[in-house]
């Protein structure tokens, strides 16, 4: 098969994406830069904390958003801490950037869905003054993963995985692309509240 942007044979393949490794890189970063130019999350002068929970997607989101906005001044503080959904941190920060993935939004979605439960942090959120920011909210997990892989980042491997996330897995084989279909239900909803 062949590289989706520049048709040499395509060396990497996530769900329906198959792309050669460089292509790849940047087919990621410019979703990511999409993400937060439509919903403008990063501004001259903010003060950013990003979380560092040796995740592969806290590591990816520290590189791209360094990438991302070179040129802006603004200053960041990278912090070795877990963190929960929804959970207030201190501190002198306008944004904080939380380990996160497409499939974790989706998860977080169904299992509201199944509960018929309120889902108040679908997205990207406010608490207080500070606004959490889902830097790799468009990115799927198995993507994140490549991207880590590809940038020789060390990072932890996660834990076991839910049932609801591998109900989502044996549903993207059955229904190819059904992750970011939800994602966008998820988009929609945001809009509608
Ligand atoms: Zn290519």
């Amino acid at each position: 098969m062949r590289c989706v942007k520049c048709g040499k044979p395509s060396e990497l393949k996530v769900q329906n994406l198959e792309a050669c490794e460089s292509c790849f890189i940047k087919i990621i970063q410019k979703r990511v830069r999409k993400e937060l130019r439509l919903n403008r999350l990063i501004k001259k002068n903010d003060r950013i904390l990003v979380i560092d929970d040796s995740s592969a997607e806290s590591k990816a989101s520290e590189y791209l958003l360094k990438d991302i906005i070179k040129n802006l001044p603004v200053k960041i503080t990278v912090k070795k801490i877990s963190y929960n959904l929804g959970e207030e941190l201190n501190g002198d920060y306008d944004k904080i950037i939380i380990p996160w993935n497409a499939d974790k939004e989706d998860e977080y979605f169904l299992h509201a869905v199944f509960q018929n439960k309120d889902a108040p942090y679908l997205g990207h959120y406010k608490l207080g003054k500070k606004t959490y920011v889902k830097l790799l909210l468009p990115v799927l997990h198995d993507e994140v993963i490549l991207y880590a892989k590809s940038k020789k980042f060390k990072f932890k491997k996660d834990e076991k995985k839910s049932y609801v996330s591998g109900l989502l897995d044996k549903l993207e084989k059955e229904y190819p692309e059904v992750k970011f279909s939800l994602l966008k239900s998820t988009i929609e909803i945001r809009k509608n509240i």
